[in-house]
């Protein structure tokens, strides 16, 4: 790394602070900025947002860009683009960081396009060589991983969430917090959302949890899910779920787990009747414990765990349950 590297980080928020992801791009744009004499910018959009400004720049944004506007909430990519974009062409950004959600995944490559910028998407990895950025992302639906680098000026990438090491909130910093005003014209935002609604199910904090009990094919229907429930609840923790799981209806898909689910790295993640196909672990595999209950005592998810019992989950769970909840009696 030798050039100074000024990067864009793109703040998405909810109930008006930034979602933990954007700490994690903080850190590693705040790295880059330390290490080159670069500078970290950060962007935030919606209807006030004052704090989450704040927040920001106290977690390692040197320059700030508060647009606030209540036509730029909720998030609709069409009424975010040109603001973004904006913000970009004034900074000249060699790279335009935004999280791996599905609101960064909807905005992303239209940002890209309208820069004219490349794009690597679902990055877990990213370092400068040479003065190039790198990133790395899995293909081939898991099975591999490739590194990119870019031919143009600015990268937009996505970032995968429990990924980096998030910047530290340091209370006494304070960066620098401009007021853009928006260059909406609100008449060219083609779609309205109408109304939107919570997630309230025990996966919903899936991503923040610190245990996250995990069902699979072996949990043969919704009934083995609501005795995962039963145990997350015992734990403390939140329920997620493997592809098969969800595509069958057992549980909802906000709660897949891997490659084209949802990243977690919990303290604990108890894997229970889930093969540990490379498609799963591709989004549970930083997780610090890995503890598996399969009937197939040659189930890949044993190469990952550190302790797995060979048993059958609908005997061994009920008798966890119990345990565990006359303790708490
Ligand atoms: C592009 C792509 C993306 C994908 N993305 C994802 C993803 O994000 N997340 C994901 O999970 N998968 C994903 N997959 C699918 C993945 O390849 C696997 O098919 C899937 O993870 C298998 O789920 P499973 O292990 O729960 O089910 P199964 O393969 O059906 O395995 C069930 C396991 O349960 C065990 N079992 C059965 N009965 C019991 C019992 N009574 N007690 C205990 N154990 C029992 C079995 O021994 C077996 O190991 C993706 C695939 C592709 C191609």
């Amino acid at each position: 790394m030798s050039n100074p590297v000024r990067a864009l980080v793109v703040a998405e928020t909810s109930d008006g602070q930034p979602i933990p992801l954007v700490w994690e791009m903080l850190g590693l744009a705040r790295r880059w900025a330390d290490e080159t004499g670069g500078a970290v910018h950060a962007c935030v959009l919606g209807d006030g947002l004052d704090a989450a400004a704040v927040a920001l720049a106290a977690r390692g944004a040197d320059r700030v860009h508060r647009i606030a506007s209540p036509s730029l909430s909720p998030y609709q990519a069409d009424a975010w683009l040109p603001d973004v974009c904006a913000v970009a062409r004034a900074v000249g950004p060699a790279a335009v960081m935004i999280g791996h959600t599905p609101q960064g995944a909807d905005l992303a490559p239209r940002i890209a396009f309208r820069l004219d910028a490349g794009i690597a998407t679902a990055c877990n990895r990213a370092s400068w060589t040479a003065g190039r950025l790198e990133v790395t992302r899995p293909c081939y639906g898991g099975k591999a991983e490739e590194t990119v680098s870019f031919r143009t000026a600015t990268a937009v990438v996505t970032v995968k969430a429990k990924c980096f090491a998030p910047a530290p909130a340091q209370a006494a910093r304070h960066g620098d917090v401009v007021a853009v005003p928006t260059v909406l014209d609100a008449a060219s935002v083609r779609t309205r959302v109408r109304g939107s609604r919570r997630d309230a199910s025990a996966g919903a904090n899936l991503e923040s949890a610190n245990i996250v009990v995990a069902g699979g094919g072996g949990m043969k229907g919704p009934d083995g899910f609501g005795m995962l429930e039963r145990l997350a609840v015992a734990l403390g923790g939140a329920v997620g779920a493997s592809r098969v799981a969800c595509d069958l209806g057992w549980c909802p898909p906000g709660r897949q787990v891997g490659l084209s689910g949802k990243t977690v790295a919990p303290e604990l993640y108890l894997a229970v009747g889930i093969s540990g196909a490379g498609q799963h672990m591709a989004g549970c595999v930083n997780s610090k414990t890995i503890v598996a209950i399969n009937t197939d005592a040659a189930a890949p998810i044993f190469r990952y765990a550190r302790y797995g019992v060979v048993a059958d989950c609908h005997a061994l769970v009920p008798a966890l349950i119990e345990v565990l909840e006359s303790k708490a009696r």
